[in-house]
């Protein structure tokens, strides 16, 4: 390996258990340094850029202490989605935003929530080989997050796309939401 004695140690004695402080945002985050082409570099923060359509990672080097940044871009062309009639569509993030958005109107949902939203349901979303994702998915991905930041907003985004019919579907959506 390529590390001095001291500093990496407990990299070298490690198993997968030792390496977790590394992990932290998954082992896909790992880049080669540009310095000294140690494999191990520690992403210090990341950000949303460029209105949330790419990610910004700084970096650290741990073996020659190196920063730098690196940019993550989702390849947009490639990804589809997949409606109830079993058409496809190409996936437009402007319109599962605008949903999101609605359903967040004058509550308290900051803009930076919104993106981080729609950022995190992208990357869940578009993890698959073929990129594609269904309607249906797309959905629940909006509804496991929306939950955990506005519940208001989650019942208004759920009775669209639950299309709940009446005050009793809210009803049921309102008490399984108190049972958690
Ligand atoms: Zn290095």
């Amino acid at each position: 390996m390529l590390r001095p004695p001291g500093r990496g140690k407990s990299v070298l004695l490690a198993g997968r258990r030792m390496l977790r402080p590394f992990r932290r945002t998954g082992q896909d985050d790992r880049m080669k340094c540009p310095n000294c082409a140690s494999p191990d570099t520690r992403v210090i923060n990341s950000r949303p850029a460029n209105a949330g359509e790419s990610i910004r990672r700084r970096r650290e080097c741990p073996v020659c202490q190196t920063r730098f940044t690196t940019y993550e871009i989702i390849e947009k062309a490639e990804m589809t989605v997949i409606k109830r009639n079993g058409s496809t569509a190409p996936y437009s993030r402007e319109r599962l935003q605008h949903g999101i958005e609605k359903a967040c109107r004058k509550r308290p949902v900051s803009a930076a929530q919104i993106e981080a939203l729609v950022n995190g349901i992208e990357r869940d979303a578009f993890q698959n080989p073929h990129k594609e994702v269904t309607t249906e998915q797309l959905g629940r991905l909006v509804l496991k997050r929306l939950k955990e930041i506005d519940q208001v907003a989650y019942l208004r985004f759920a009775s669209v796309y639950k299309q709940f019919r009446d005050l009793h579907d809210f009803n049921t959506e309102i008490r399984s939401l108190l049972k958690d």
